[in-house]
């Protein structure tokens, strides 16, 4: 019914059948609006229906158009399928001529309310139906406004209101070269036909766009006669939800405005009373206005939002649609309805949107509060919304300083980059809320303010950050270091000074919980969370995550105190394994040498021996302390997660992300070579705060002298140099990283499958039920698992008979390369599993950098529909998506019993979690906060085609 009648259209005539009190009046069809639109003119037949349909309204009415000793007037409303508000047009008072605005004013004993319906209806028109520019009515207004005493519109006397009727008629004249229609029935055809016209006013066309509601619907026209608010005090209009729509409190819940018209109410002219104010003033009308709209309720079986009229103690009921609410009153309305009997539980789960979750999981801001910001002009700007939630805090654009004060000093930081590096880490854990000028949904700062639940707005290009003068600029406002700033994650705004937050808490969320409780024994796909630490495993697990997908064992080297053990161990690899080479094929050489090459040999051997035991100690050294370390991360990750499968990848990134940086180190080593012999070049040339915290490092070397200082400085800081930029590659992500770091340095990935056996080994004996999965991340070649399979296994298993245990293991890969999803019926061979990693899978299907895509072109190629959305954000179908599907279809032919996930951001996001279910995944993979939203997602994507709801967009 809604197709064609509109959703205004369907509730009027739902409303009269159920026996309600509605103005009479009839509906014209969406489909007349688009034959009208195809052809501009009405389709055949179209005004003799109209002309009948006016005649039953007539009779109903017991008035008649145009007829001055029963004057009808009508409405005509816009009001398509899904609800537009304010995109469209209305023409109300349609039917006031020179003569019937007379017998108006006779009949009413109201002359002032009879020439201010022309004068409405005057203009109106003129605006709608004859494109004159509205300021020339409004000059009009104002002109007569500022001529009373009051200067308002309720100022003006019927006389006044008589003269401007004429100014508006000869306005009309001057613009038109015509007179203003006095036949009704001309003014009801054209405003009929400026309704439908407005269906493809621009207004209308760009909210379609942006909701995605499709342009072929088109609008319906619904006729109506009117009836009058403004009559006295035995008259008014109204607005009322059947529940409470930010609660969900099941009461009335709206307001109530004594002689007034709709557009009065929403125009604020008066303080409204709340709607349960009527109940004293005309308890009668109040008690039938809530029949009706329980009545309602129970019928559409949703809150309804509904738009009443009283004129002259005689209740209308005008307009009832279905209520928009916030997250928290949609999960309350939900789960009470279906305690009430009203829905079934797949009905609630699909009337709340995963976005309704997220939002009642973070901290959010107070709308009102952030209206206030708006109005004071305290809005800065716009970035991407890269993981949602609101933040307030002061700034800091240091990392060192964000975690002194959120830590120490227990401060609200907020904490504010160009771009985040792993080398940051530490600041943003302390921090309520990330901003950063340029990187996107996938960068560093995005991924792990998801991972930490922190708020993010991420690539907000119109931030100028100058970190040596501690400021950002927007335009011409200056935000300097401690000032606060507020974001908001989920929409992406950015705020100068704080705004009022409203913190969540899942344990106490009770309704939420109910509902997740019913989703969960609806959906097919599991639902697991990527967890980097034991802590984070917990949380996971609180929020009812079924396995960890994604451990990413680098992020433990990043800490702070490891950070020089991988240092120490990432210098000495490549020498190493050099050394140890030569050694070894010295040695064979040894063995078949004789007489003066045995000597010689042999003193090589003795040269090389003492070389490579010092590389050995610093590279299979700090491997074993690494090793040690990571035991102790994954056994507490193995006990959050006890019971449930936990799946470790292996290190992934490459190994300059773990040093010091580049330009840094070689913009030292400069500056010392430099002021060598002259030190105090060192001092006079320290800016910026980088610097002057280099010249306190070079003073601390030297203890308090400079020249000292330097010379002790040079040597391990070329040295360092030189191993950095052996490690430099062109295009890094593409280059030696994923499992051709294992292949390249086995020792690496060698120690953390013994870490992780180990620990896997000592909970079993302590009586815990653990299940780890080795993942292998980068693979492209069969080759390259079998090599990595062989040696692992072969540690796996060395541990197992050493410690005695065994333990129940799988062996897998990520798809990350497009070359891995071709060949999965080959990768199957050697993989007990497949976890789509997504982030890589899309940068290496499109061909994109993901660290530079989002910052410099993509967001563009999405504001002009190059793209339709974002692939790093939702998994393009079409691209990726195939690729997926083919590669799980290849995988499961080989290996039927093949578990197959994703990793990837996409693993939170319901658009992708809705692919992931149709192509047969086992499990979806996010950040722990996001493990509520993906169980509904998850549901949503099984209920989907099962029940049919409509929906407003
Ligand atoms: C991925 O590529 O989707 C993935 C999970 O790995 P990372 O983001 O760590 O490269
Ligand atoms: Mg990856």
């Amino acid at each position: 019914m809604r197709d064609l009648l509109g959703g205004k259209g369907a509730g009027l005539a739902e409303m009269t059948r159920l026996g309600l009190p509605v103005p009479p009046g009839f509906t014209i069809t969406t489909k007349a609006c688009n034959a009208f639109s195809k052809s501009g003119r009405f389709p055949p037949g179209l005004l003799k229906q109209v002309d009948d349909a006016l005649a039953t309204l007539e009779a109903k009415a017991g008035k008649t158009l145009g007829d001055p000793s029963k004057p009808l007037l009508v409405s005509v409303r816009s009001g398509a399928k899904f609800s537009m508000p304010g995109m469209m047009d209305t023409v109300l008072n349609v039917g006031l001529n020179d003569r019937t605005v007379l017998a108006l004013a006779e009949l009413s004993g109201n002359e002032r309310w009879a020439w201010d319906s022309y004068r409405r209806l005057l203009s109106m028109f003129g605006r709608i139906v004859k494109d004159i520019d509205a300021r020339k009515f409004e000059a009009i207004l104002e002109r007569a406004k500022e001529r009373t005493e009051g200067r308002k519109d309720t100022d003006l006397t019927a006389d006044m209101l008589r003269a401007i009727v004429e100014e508006y008629k000869d306005l009309y004249r001057s613009e038109l070269k015509e007179a203003f229609p006095q036949e009704p029935k001309d003014q009801l055809r054209e405003a009929i036909g400026a309704v439908f016209r407005s269906w493809n006013g621009k207004r209308a066309v760009d909210y379609r766009n942006f909701n995605k509601i499709p342009h072929n619907l088109g609008t319906a026209a619904n006729v109506q006669a009117m009836v009058f608010g403004n009559m006295g005090h035995d008259s008014g209009t109204g607005v009322a939800f059947t529940r409470n729509p930010s609660t969900g409190q099941k009461e009335l819940y709206g307001e109530y405005l004594e002689s007034a018209q709709g557009e009065d109410v929403v125009a604020g002219i008066r303080t409204p009373l709340k709607i349960s104010d009527l109940k004293e003033r005309s308890p009668a009308v109040y008690e039938q206005f809530a029949g009706a709209a329980q009545l309602l309720e129970q019928h559409f079986r949703d809150v309804q939002d509904v738009e009443f009229t009283v004129e002259r103690g005689k209740l209308f009921m005008l307009q009832t649609r279905t209520g928009k609410r916030t997250a928290q009153a949609a999960v309350k309305i939900a789960v009470d309805m279906v305690d009430e009997g009203l829905i079934s539980k797949e009905e609630a789960l699909l009337r709340v949107e995963p976005i309704h979750v997220v939002q009642l999981l973070l901290p959010r801001f107070d709308e009102e509060a952030k209206r206030v910001a708006a109005k004071e002009g305290r809005y800065l700007a716009k970035g991407l919304n890269a993981s949602p939630g609101a933040a307030t805090g002061c700034v800091s654009f240091d990392p060192d300083e964000a975690e002194h004060l959120g830590r120490d000093e227990k401060k609200p930081v907020v904490l504010v980059r160009t771009e985040t590096s792993p080398d940051d880490v530490h600041g943003m854990l302390y921090a309520k809320g990330i901003l950063t000028a340029h990187g996107g949904a996938t960068s560093h700062a995005a991924v792990v303010a998801r991972g930490l639940g922190l708020p993010c707005v991420a690539g907000c290009e119109a931030l100028r950050i100058d970190y040596g003068a501690g400021e950002f600029r927007v335009g011409d406002k200056v935000v300097h270091r401690g000032d606060f700033v507020s974001i908001d994650g989920t929409t992406g705004e950015v705020f100068d000074g704080p705004i009022r937050t409203i913190d969540p808490d899942f344990e106490r969320e009770a309704d939420l919980r109910t509902l997740l409780g019913w989703a969960d024994d609806v959906r097919r796909l599991q639902v697991w969370a990527n967890a980097d630490y034991p802590r984070d495993a917990q949380r996971a697990r609180e929020f009812g995550a079924q396995g960890v997908g994604l451990c990413r064992t680098e992020h433990m080297f990043f800490e702070k105190d490891r950070l020089p053990v991988v240092h120490e161990m990432i210098l000495a690899a490549p020498e190493y394994r050099r050394t140890n080479a030569q050694v070894r094929s010295l040695r064979s050489d040894l063995e078949s040498a004789r007489d003066e090459r045995k000597v010689e040999l042999g003193r090589k051997i003795s040269l090389l021996e003492p070389i490579l035991e010092d590389l050995s100690r610093r590279y299979l050294g700090s491997l074993e302390k690494l090793g040690h370390l990571q035991r102790e991360d994954f056994a507490g990750i193995l006990r959050a997660m006890a019971g449930l499968p936990v799946i470790i990848r292996l290190i992934d990134p490459p190994l300059h992300e773990f040093l010091p940086n580049y330009d840094t180190l070689l913009v030292e080593v400069t500056k010392l070579h430099l002021s060598r012999g002259n030190p105090e070049l060192l001092k006079a040339t320290a800016v910026s705060k980088e610097d002057k915290e280099f010249l306190e490092e070079v003073e601390e070397a030297g203890q308090g002298d400079l020249a000292r200082g330097i010379e002790a400085l040079l040597p391990p800081k070329e040295r360092l140099l030189a191993a950095v930029a052996a490690t430099k590659e062109a295009n890094p992500m593409l280059g030696l990283r994923g499992c051709r770091l294992g292949i390249t340095y086995p020792e690496i990935t060698e120690m953390q499958v013994r870490a992780i056996f180990e620990a896997a080994c000592q909970l079993k004996k302590d009586g815990v039920d653990v299940h780890p999965e080795i993942m292998i991340p980068l693979v492209g070649h069969v080759h390259e698992l079998e090599n990595q399979r062989a040696a692992l296994e072969a540690e796996a298993k060395k541990v197992m008979a050493r410690e005695g245990v065994t333990v129940d293991y799988k062996f897998g890969t990520m798809i990350e390369i497009p070359r891995a999803a071709l060949t999965a019926d080959e990768i199957a061979k050697d993989a007990e599993f497949f976890s789509f990693g997504t982030n890589d899978l899309t940068q290496t299907t499109f061909g994109y950098s993901r660290d530079d895509a989002e910052g410099k072109f993509l967001l563009d190629y999405v504001s002009n529909k190059i793209l339709p959305f974002n692939p790093f954000q939702t998994i393009d179908r079409e691209g990726v998506g195939q690729l997926m599907r083919m590669c799980v279809q290849k995988g499961r032919k080989v290996r039927p019993t093949l578990e197959v996930g994703i990793c990837g951001e996409h693993g939170g996001d319901p658009s992708s979690i809705e692919l992931c279910d149709e192509i047969g995944l086992n499990y979806v993979s996010c950040s722990p906060y996001r493990v509520p939203v993906a169980r509904l997602a998850a549901a949503h994507a099984k209920l989907r085609g099962t029940v049919s709801v409509v929906k407003d967009r």
